[in-house]
């Protein structure tokens, strides 16, 4: 421990939050360590460990620094304790001294000095009160260089009295200390010796103090000339427990006890006093030192130690307590880090979450806006797309009129209104069935279907539109079949889609090719043109609803953008997926179909069922046609007479019960949306009569799903044909009397287009 530890006034402070030491800051401040950069790189969760660690860390180092701060501290006042005791003896004893020299003074002014005189001298100085531990004061004569004698002692108690006349210059101890004082004129104290006065029991160590008195009162110069004046010596006895206790018997609480040891060594024999039995003392005291005096030419070595008294009020104390406070402090650093890089990492989620959540909703509302425009467009479209055929065939209509009553061909004509309705029809199939499959209306029929047929009807289907736009169409098959299970009406909605667009969607002249191929355990359907190609930007939009490139109402293609969503959705129900490529604008497409081929051990022995028959009946049947669209209800009469039949059309649902009996009809077409009577209504008495129980009855209505299906049926409908209504399917069902057709009823409902 450093000295300018223990003189020096320390303070270990806090403020704030940096630590200080006497007013001097530590560079440690607690912000700081938190915001530093290490700290930063610490992976997060460990910050708060890091801060622990750190902080008790700080925590030792200031409690050690403590702890020296406080030892030095009492140290010090230990050791000004032993100063003040020293000082206290030493005090004590040059008193004596002093008084020596008065007793000393009176023979050097008086040749001789009388006993009583000397008497009265002394009892001036009322030894008991005001001297402690002093046995007396005394002369001891010179009668020789070798013999002295004590003359004169004061008090004259008994135990002085035993002293009188005795010889002290015979004692070796005595001898130094009155040969010193002799030679050198100057106090002298004796080792530890006996004194003549212990005449108890209870003897205690004791020491002289000797004066020498020369003739004439002065002293000499020399040495010899000391010797040679030297009378004797005024001198007092000491008993050493009674002066030592004289001075600090009275002490309310020592706070150190100490051992005086006459001379330099710390031996038993050398022993004057002891203050507190070390014995009595139960535990080590917590400092201890030795402190060497010098008192009128003679050494005492003084052994200190602390007291429990003061070992109780030592600072070092104050350190356990300091060191719990910082643990805590730094336990308390820990969990406040800790909650806070929780709640940072809280806020932190949070914040994440929102943006996420915000740009979520960013990319919503971009798609809404989005949907919400093409919605627009789409119904500008619908309009327009709808309105479109309209006018040919007013005007072809018109024009078959005058070309009738001049006897002309209409044929021309009759192909307009045919191809404007097949596109109308086109557009309403698309909107209904992008519909259904987006509410997971359609389900698949699905069955063995050989590939390569079915891309050989598609292209059949395809193949007029192509050839009205002067395109080349070229398919390239594989060697042998392909099956998969597909619904073959879907499947081939799907490709004459695809050929439809590219057909569309090139300027006439074009080229389109078709190709199939198996490709690693896939069916691969490639439909490229040469056409107006799709801009990159465009290409991973293209199967959205209502996607329609650069589309404007003046072009002449028609469409709704909805023909590759259906492709997509029913590929997709196929297990499959369709893909796109296009270098370009002007460079052409490609669509690609991949399709799951069917494992060998499915693929079915028997050829692919046959298509729909579509022979006109040779059989004339009895045919009644109930529509209240009168046109309608004409026109389908007309087609069916045409082919032979026998045909009766009324209005309404009445006018069909009542002519019923009278005709006994083999097929009635029901419109279901008749006024008064529904068709359901209708088709349910037609079954109760006995006329009516064996007859087909065929529903003709707008609604095609399968709940308009189940509740036509419940009716007691044998089929469902939704408007308009494919003549094939017509002619099929009257023909086809003899078979049952509830099998077939989804097959007239759809249409490839
Ligand atoms: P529609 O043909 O009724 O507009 P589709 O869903 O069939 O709707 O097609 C969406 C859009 O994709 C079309 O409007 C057209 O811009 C583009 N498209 C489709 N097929 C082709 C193709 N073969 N070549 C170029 N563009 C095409």
């Amino acid at each position: 421990m450093s000295r300018s530890w223990a003189t020096r006034r320390s303070s270990l402070g806090w403020s704030q939050d940096s630590w200080s030491l006497e007013g001097v800051p530590l560079r440690f401040s607690v912000t700081k360590l938190l915001r530093h950069p290490r700290l930063h790189r610490l992976p997060r969760h460990l910050v708060p460990v890091g801060v622990l660690a750190l902080s008790l860390l700080l925590t030792v180092c200031v409690s050690l620094l403590l702890n020296a701060n406080v030892r030095a501290r009492d140290q010090a006042r230990f050791n000004n304790l032993v100063q003040s005791t020293s000082d206290r003896i030493l005090r004590r004893l040059d008193t004596y001294i002093a008084l020596l020299q008065g007793t000393e003074g009176l023979f050097a002014t008086q040749q001789e000095v009388s006993p009583d005189e000397f008497s009265a001298f002394v009892q001036l100085f009322e030894l008991q009160t005001h001297y402690p531990g002093i046995q007396g004061l005394g002369f001891s004569q010179r009668l020789s260089d070798e013999h002295h004698s004590i003359v004169l002692l004061e008090p004259r108690d008994s135990r002085n009295q035993a002293a009188m006349g005795y010889d002290m210059y015979s004692e070796p101890n005595r001898r130094e200390a009155m040969a010193r004082a002799r030679d050198t004129g100057q106090p002298a104290l004796s080792a530890k010796v006996t004194l003549k006065q212990e005449i108890h029991e209870r003897k205690q160590a004791g020491f002289l103090l000797y004066l020498p008195v020369y003739r004439g009162g002065q002293t000499p110069a020399t040495v010899e000339a000391r010797r040679e004046a030297l009378v004797g010596f005024v001198y007092s006895p000491f008993r050493a427990d009674d002066l030592l206790n004289g001075i600090f018997g009275i002490e309310h609480k020592p706070r150190v006890s100490f051992q005086v040891y006459d001379g330099t060594a710390v031996a038993p024999e050398h022993l004057l006093h002891v203050s507190h039995d070390p014995e009595a003392l139960a535990r080590e005291p917590m400092f201890t030192t030795t402190k060497t005096l010098t008192v009128a030419g003679r050494s005492w070595t003084l052994t200190f130690a602390s007291l429990p008294s003061f070992d109780e009020t030592a600072s070092e104390f104050v350190v356990v307590p300091s060191l719990v406070a910082g643990v805590l402090v730094s336990l308390a650093f820990f969990f406040l880090t800790r909650a806070q890089v929780r709640a940072r990492e809280a806020a932190e989620r949070s914040t994440d979450e929102l943006r996420v959540a915000l740009a979520e909703r960013a990319r919503v509302e971009v798609q809404l806006r989005e949907a919400d425009r093409r919605k627009d467009d789409f119904l500008a479209m619908l309009a327009h797309e709808l309105r479109n055929p309209l006018a040919p065939v007013l005007t072809a209509v018109q024009l078959m009129e005058r070309k009738l009553q001049s006897g002309l061909s209409t044929e021309r004509e009759r192909e307009v209104v045919e191809r404007q309705v097949h596109h109308m029809r086109r557009l309403v199939d698309d909107l209904l069935d992008v519909s259904r499959v987006t509410r997971g209306k359609i389900h698949l029929q699905k069955r063995p279907v050989e590939l390569v047929a079915a891309v050989g009807r598609a292209v059949e289907s395809a193949r007029p539109f192509a050839e009205s736009r002067e395109h080349t169409l070229r398919v390239e098959l594989p060697r042998g079949p392909l099956w998969m299970e597909a619904d073959p009406v879907r499947l081939e909605q799907v490709l004459s889609n695809l050929l439809h667009n590219a057909a569309k969607y090139s300027e006439p002249g074009g080229r389109i090719t078709l190709t199939l191929a198996r490709e690693a355990g896939e069916a691969v359907v490639r439909v490229a043109d040469t056409g107006m190609g799709i801009p990159a930007e465009a290409l991973p939009h293209l199967f959205e609803p209502f996607m329609q490139v650069a589309r404007t109402l003046d072009q002449a293609q028609g469409g709704l953008g909805l023909g590759l969503t259906l492709v997509k959705r029913l590929v997709e129900m196929h297990g499959g997926r369709v893909e796109v490529a296009s270098e370009g604008v002007g460079q052409g497409s490609v669509f690609s179909v991949r399709l799951p081929l069917l494992p060998a051990e499915r693929i079915p022995a028997e050829p692919e069922e046959e298509r729909l028959e579509q022979d006109v009946p040779e059989e004339s049947r009895r045919v009644l046609v109930v529509d209240d669209n009168e046109d309608a209800a004409e026109m389908l009469g007309e087609v069916l007479e045409m082919d032979g039949h026998r045909v009766t059309v009324v209005h309404d649902g009445m006018a069909a019960l009542e002519c019923l009996d009278a005709l006994q009809p083999e097929v009635v077409f029901l419109d279901i949306g008749l006024p008064g009577m529904d068709g359901y209504e209708v088709a349910r008495r037609i079954r109760q009569r006995t006329t009516g129980a064996g007859l087909r009855l065929v529903a003709i209505t707008g609604y095609g799903q399968a709940s308009d299906r189940k509740r036509s049926r419940e009716a007691g409908f044998d089929a469902h044909l939704v408007k308009p209504v494919e003549l094939d399917a017509v002619r099929a069902l009257v023909a086809d009397l003899g078979r049952l057709p509830g099998q077939r009823e989804c097959t007239f409902n759809v249409t490839s287009g």
